[in-house]
């Protein structure tokens, strides 16, 4: 177990806090190049999940912030300041933006773990660097993407441009606040687009340092603004708003839904969802390595609490190895305790709020009420302030129509369901609504390839779960939305194809 993160003691994080909070965190919109409250001058309550401590209070932005932001993005965008610097330039910028980035990488992902519960070694070892990565990912690429000639006739010149489109209205949900914010918002930047970017009332913190460190870095005034606030108010705002032209949501595919709406009764904004998941590890009876599996198993159903869209909440497991399976997966869960996420030995530390809490408690009563076998946890693990933290959860014997297997929990409950064939296992993993990951461990080349092939999900990984790089996209099919993450293809996202024919027959 890590009793360091980057050099740093449970203690030096503790005092840290103290520092932090002592400096007074920033808690304001950021539009148009500086810090503002909101014109109606509300606030709302940031309250830390790890000990229920108020944190700060953050200005609660509405429609008129919102338009003030749409406007001060138009108004860089119209000027060029951004969408018009050679693309060289751009990448020079975001190349400076991701330093900043990294060099408060320790403060950040303390903001992160305070204001959301991730545990300091995932957010200090993984979403900053992976944050960082991608901010230098996107800035690589702004100079490297060619244009095309399209092959119409002799006599003429047909070129297919790629050009911004405009103003992108970025909205993010609480589970990995800062990456998911930079796969919006570098591969916006980087295509010359000016954007806002509405983080989760959960975790507004880090967007709001981030907006700080792209204008130091030298990202100019409103082509980056940050606008905190509610769902219902400053989310729907940007989804209603006529000057938004491209709208990238990542959320629950409700959520994603209202986007649509927002978009058709306003002005057909361009959306794209990236939307909950109920992602299948399917074990089939020729499994390799059932250690290997059985630990991929527990870490893609428990990290971050189970709060990721590809969490492995459903294990299909064939017959014939499932009871083998099980013992192991049951030993590795019943070794996590829930802890401090302060602490760098903790691997598992509390959920985001107190609502999100009592959601995923209500699921796990109805998995007993359903007659689903609870073998794991179960409990909520209390104490003074503790009111986040939930023991990692199991339920064998599932199937495949009670409600913990359809339905997103979002929260540390695994449900177990045996199957007799591969084909039953494919069907079961495609018997939702959900389609934004699966995996399959088997040692079978036919096998892999009959699963991945029939499942219906964005990403298959075979004999791993979860496994990722900047390079390749993620998204979903079904109600798991539409559009990517990462990789070049991020980019169709916040890019026009405009042709130009020049005529040259005379
Ligand atoms: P959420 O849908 O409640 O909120 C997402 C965003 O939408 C937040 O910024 C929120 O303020 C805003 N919002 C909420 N209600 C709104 C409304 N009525 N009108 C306009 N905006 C509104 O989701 P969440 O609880 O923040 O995040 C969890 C969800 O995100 C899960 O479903 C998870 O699977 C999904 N997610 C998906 C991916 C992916 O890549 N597909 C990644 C991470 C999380």
């Amino acid at each position: 177990m890590a009793t360091q993160v980057q050099n740093h003691t449970y203690q030096d994080w503790l005092n840290s806090v103290e520092q932090l909070a002592g400096n007074g965190f920033a808690n304001r919109a950021f539009i148009d190049g500086q810090f503002c409250d909101a014109a109606s001058g509300a606030t709302f309550e940031c309250i830390s999940p790890r000990d229920g401590q108020l944190l700060t209070r953050i200005a609660a932005c509405d429609a008129v912030d919102v338009d003030k932001a749409v406007a001060a993005a138009r108004a860089s965008f119209e000027a060029g300041v951004w969408s018009r610097l050679m693309p060289k330039q751009r990448k020079k910028i975001l190349q400076a933006f991701a330093a900043e980035l990294e060099a408060h990488a320790d403060e950040l992902a303390l903001l992160e773990s305070l204001d959301m519960g991730m545990t300091i070694s995932d957010s200090r070892t993984m979403n900053l660097p992976g944050a960082v990565e991608c901010v230098n990912w996107y800035a690589e690429l702004a100079d490297k993407l060619y244009d095309e000639i399209a092959p119409t006739q002799p006599n003429a010149l047909t070129r297919i441009h790629r050009v911004p489109v405009g103003v992108v209205a970025a909205i993010v949900p609480w589970n990995y606040p800062l990456m998911i914010a930079c796969w919006k918002a570098a591969p916006a930047l980087a295509a010359g687009n000016s954007v806002v970017l509405k983080p989760a009332e959960q975790s507004s913190l880090t967007a709001i340092r981030m907006a700080e460190l792209a204008h130091k870095a030298g990202i100019p005034a409103g082509v980056f603004n940050v606008v905190p606030g509610m769902g219902d108010v400053a989310g729907k705002a940007l989804g209603l708003h006529m000057d938004v032209d491209a709208l990238a949501f990542t959320g629950s595919s409700r959520v994603g839904g209202l986007y649509m709406q927002y978009a058709g009764q306003s002005n057909l904004k361009r959306v794209a969802l990236e939307c909950g998941g109920k992602t299948p590890n399917i074990v089939l009876d020729d499994v390799e390595d059932l250690d290997k599996a059985a630990a991929a198993i527990v870490l893609g159903a428990f990290s971050n609490q189970g709060q990721i869209c590809n969490a492995g909440s459903r294990l299909i497991v064939d017959r014939r190895v499932h009871r083998p399976l099980m013992e192991k997966v049951k030993a590795l869960a019943e070794t996590i305790v829930p802890a401090d996420p302060l602490d760098p030995a903790t691997e598992f530390s509390c959920l985001v709020d107190a609502r999100h809490t009592a959601n995923v408690l209500q699921y796990v009563q109805a998995g007993q009420d359903d007659g689903a076998r609870l073998i794991c946890g179960g409990e909520q693990e209390g104490g003074s302030g503790r009111k986040c933290y939930v023991q990692p959860t199991i339920f064998d014997h599932v199937s495949a129509d009670m409600q913990i297997a359809r339905e997103e929990i979002f929260g540390p409950v695994l449900s177990v369901i045996p199957v007799d064939s591969v084909e039953q296992a494919i069907e079961v993993a495609n018997s939702t609504v959900y389609g934004l990951g699966a995996a399959v461990w088997t040692r079978d080349m036919k096998r892999m390839e009959q699963a991945a092939g029939a499942i219906k999900a964005g990403v298959i990984w075979v004999n791993c779960h979860d496994h990722g790089d900047i390079s390749s996209p993620v998204g979903g099919f079904k109600q798991s939305g539409f559009g990517r993450d990462k990789s070049v293809h991020a980019l169709d996202k916040y890019v026009e194809y405009k042709t130009v024919w020049i005529d040259l027959s005379s």
